[in-house]
């Protein structure tokens, strides 16, 4: 390989299993960083974009979005940021930072924001990734690396609606999904001081829920068994990706209460409840960047800790059939050695 090129592993098109290809080492931008990848966490958005849910993946495809490494080559205009210095990387590797939400801190939410995923031009199931370099964020000094790189897609997902829309403490909160998101979701709702209720189709999920720091479990799917959290919860928190029942899963709100969608599930609601009770849904995509530098800090002092199973980066492929068949536990992440 020459000093110019670079590894990683890539669908060629469509829904085709990754295979290693070699590319060229793009260009570093006065505000890049080149950081070269120890670890990178499999996200379900790394699945939909390999079989292109989104409408804007281009082939060949380098995923992954949950990154850990050291820098190891800077831009001329890269403040804040040396050589060797350990960062995690997230869905978002660069924005415009012109538009009037990159202008409000909202990066997440720029007007350009389909070009500005960190895969764009490629991901970190590679060798080295280059972003921005403000998309590149320094961690706390304990904190292991599979367990930053869960945190930087999965971690900020959970913990920037939990912050947005439920700001008193004592606050009740419904988790709808014990899996890579709603595992992240029951603790940092824990530690943010509210009552918590995980909601899940499998009543073997229960032990672990209270784990995690459940104050309730209750099994969806059941009217007789649902009828006690009529009306229960300030917030839904909607981690799930299967089918739902997205009537019972209204029935648990408080009036004016507020569903937060953060996977990508099919969504097909009937209006009456919606209206009648006053509700709100709201979609909720990753957070921005002062929200990931406090999500990673509350995370580090509170012990959040994703519970995570390690493959070596070459087993790619058996990371992700694990994850579409739902056999993960909770979250996998694959190391470069
Ligand atoms: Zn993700
Ligand atoms: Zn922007």
């Amino acid at each position: 390989m020459s000093p110019s090129a670079m590894t990683g592993f890539g669908a060629m098109a469509l829904g085709e299993p990754l295979r290693p290809l070699t590319y060229p080492m793009p260009q570093l931008g006065e505000h890049d960083v080149r950081v070269s990848v120890s670890h990178c966490g499999v996200c379900f958005t790394d699945i939909h974009a390999i079989d292109d849910f989104y409408g804007i993946t281009t082939f060949p495809f380098v995923p992954g979005h949950e990154i850990v490494g050291y820098v190891e080559a800077l831009g001329s205009e890269v403040a804040g940021l040396a050589e060797g210095d350990r960062v995690g990387i997230g869905w978002q590797g660069r924005s415009c930072e012109r538009c009037e939400w990159c202008a409000q801190g909202e990066e997440q939410l720029c007007q350009d924001i389909a070009e500005m995923g960190t895969w764009e031009r490629h991901g970190g199931f590679a060798s080295s990734v280059t972003v921005d370099g403000r998309f590149a964020f320094p961690l706390p000094a304990p904190m292991a690396p599979e367990v930053a790189a869960v945190l930087m897609c999965a971690g900020i997902a959970v913990y920037s609606p939990l912050r947005t829309y439920a700001t008193e403490s004592g606050q009740h909160v419904g988790i709808l999904g014990v899996g890579g998101l709603g595992h992240l979701a029951i603790q940092f709702a824990h530690a943010l001081g509210y009552e918590v209720t995980a909601l899940s189709a499998s009543p073997s999920k229960e032990l672990e829920a209270a784990a995690f720091g459940a104050d309730h479990f209750v099994v969806t799917g059941d009217r007789d068994r649902m009828r006690p959290i009529d009306y229960a919860f300030d917030l839904v928190l909607c981690t799930a990706h299967g089918a739902i029942d997205w009537e019972e899963l209204l029935m648990t709100l408080r009036k004016r209460g507020r569903l937060v969608v953060v996977g990508f599930p099919d969504v097909s609601m009937n209006p009456t409840d919606l209206v009648a009770h006053e509700l709100s849904v709201t979609g909720s995509f990753i957070g921005s960047r002062t929200a990931i530098r406090e999500m990673l800090s509350f995370a580090q002092d509170q012990g959040v800790t994703p519970r995570i199973e390690q493959l070596p980066m070459a087993d790619v492929n058996d990371a992700i059939g694990r994850l579409k068949e739902n056999r993960a536990r909770y979250r996998i992440v694959l190391s470069n050695d």
